[in-house]
């Protein structure tokens, strides 16, 4: 009888070799891709047919949920509480108008905006006028119609108490203030700084001005900020800055107006853990602010001095989920190193923000297939026009729509023409109806601000060189 033959396998040296991200393997299952066809109850195909694709739709429900959900956040814990509204977080009429009607003042940062402002029906004395540069024209306005001006440095005190004096007016005035709140990036250059002496150099400054009288302190202290103790130390370095500026200056201090920069629940690249873990609820950064400010104010309080009103600037944590993106898949590939690729009708060009945010993607309809690593490219000729560089999909088919989101903050004002038109917006209204927000652009209106000198129209008389 002969014995049995041993098969032995060749001896291999081992490797390790990564798992393809997504692919069934011994770690567990893939995780499931959800879908999403509608936004508040609205079918969303049938927007796309109506629109086309790419097309941006805004929540009115959600916009109007958020404002009453911040004013509730602070209204609760500080007496006088007052929202600008960031214009260049999303400046469309219709998000703008909204937030006005909730209540909010105008928050603006050029005389582009102001203008905006004033054309929508929002009086100058609404009007928060921050930046950096206002050129006189627009300051001139502003003082005239008795909006908040933020000055940023000591050519613009100059510059208004001229102005304040031609309209033989006396112009109340706030300060722009940076520091360091230790838990922060300083962004020093905007307003003055308060370590080295420069604030308190303008406040004696202003208080010397028969022209100009300081009655508010402002400050932006950065932009996602997810530390709450960042902002617990901004209110305290400005509510004790306001007890210092009135000894030695004699001015009454009737504001802390303290920016923006809470976080929108939305993924930063290179940071693991989910929004919904990360991102603090309004109600945390109220009571961070006004915890603090109830403190650093006990001794104000207690020698019977009026509480300053508190005046926030929240942009993309008001509108970003607020807006989404839909966007129709229009070709694919297969990339060299074995990833999936799928272009789309929307780029960086729509979605600016793709460069810092690693945007949620949903199919609108469930779609077949094993999800498996894919890059989401725009349609732009630019090597760094891609919307996600790595995302878990399924194989998606030319016509398959996405939905993007959040997408509502800083991406209908940095949005850029470049080689496309930019598309529609839409709003789906508390009602459900939809009203279209603003109208997809066409060649004229791209060439209504073009002159072509009458020598260089075609036909040339001599007809085209060969
Ligand atoms: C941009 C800006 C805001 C809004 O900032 P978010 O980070 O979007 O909340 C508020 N105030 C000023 C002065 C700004 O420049």
């Amino acid at each position: 009888m002969n014995a049995p033959v041993k098969i032995l396998k060749p001896w291999v040296k081992p490797t390790l070799s990564p798992h393809r991200v997504g692919v069934m393997n011994k770690f567990g299952a893939v995780r499931q891709h959800n879908h999403q066809a509608d936004l508040d109850g609205v079918a969303i195909e049938p927007l796309l047919e109506q629109y086309g694709s790419p097309l941006f739709i805004l929540s009115e429900k959600t916009l109007r949920d958020n404002a009453r959900r911040l004013q509730r956040a602070f209204a609760t814990r500080w007496p006088k509480v007052r929202h600008g509204w960031s214009y260049k977080t999303n400046y469309l009429n219709a998000v703008c108008s909204i937030l006005h009607q909730e209540g909010s003042w105008a928050e603006v940062v050029s005389d582009f905006e102001y203008h905006k402002a004033r054309a929508l029906g929002v009086p100058g004395s609404r009007i928060i006028f921050n930046g950096p540069w206002k050129p006189s024209a627009i300051l001139e306005q502003a003082a005239h119609e008795g909006a908040q001006i933020h000055i940023d440095h000591l050519d613009e005190i100059y510059a208004l108490e001229q102005v304040a004096k031609s309209l033989n007016k006396k112009v109340a005035v706030g300060i722009r203030l940076n520091f360091d709140t230790g838990y922060t990036e300083s962004w020093s250059r905007f307003g003055f700084n308060l370590e080295s002496g420069a604030a308190m150099d303008a406040a004696q400054r202003i208080a010397s001005s028969e022209w100009l009288k300081l009655t508010g302190l402002h400050s932006h202290i950065g932009t996602f900020v997810l530390d709450l103790r960042a902002y617990a130390a901004q209110a305290r370095i400005m509510a004790e800055f306001m007890d210092k500026v009135e000894a030695e200056t004699a001015c009454l201090i009737e504001y802390l107006d303290i920016g923006g920069g809470f976080a929108s629940r939305n993924a930063l690249q290179g940071v693991y853990l989910p929004p919904d873990q990360l991102v603090p609820s309004f109600d945390q950064y109220a009571e961070a602010i006004t915890g603090s400010l109830l403190e650093a104010t006990r001794t104000r309080s207690a020698a019977g001095k009026t509480l300053p009103t508190l005046i926030l600037e929240t942009g993309r944590a008001m509108v970003d989920d607020a807006e989404i993106l839909v966007t129709r898949v229009v070709g694919g590939k297969r990339l060299p190193d074995g990833r999936r690729a799928a272009i789309l009708d929307a780029g960086v060009n729509l979605l600016f923000t793709a460069f810092w945010y690693n945007h949620q993607v949903k199919p609108l309809r469930p779609l077949d297939g094993i999800p498996e690593e894919t890059v989401l490219y725009g349609p732009l000729c630019m090597n760094i026009d891609i919307v996600r560089n790595s995302v878990m999909l399924p194989p998606l088919n030319v016509g398959d729509a996405l939905m993007v989101r959040p997408a509502g903050a800083y991406n209908n004002t940095q949005w850029m023409q470049f080689i496309q038109y930019r598309p529609a917006v839409v709003m789906v209204t508390l009602e459900g109806k939809v009203e279209v927000v603003r109208v997809a652009e066409q060649l004229s209106a791209i060439n209504e601000y073009e002159r072509l000198p009458e020598s260089l129209r075609l036909p040339f008389p001599q007809g085209l060189p060969e």
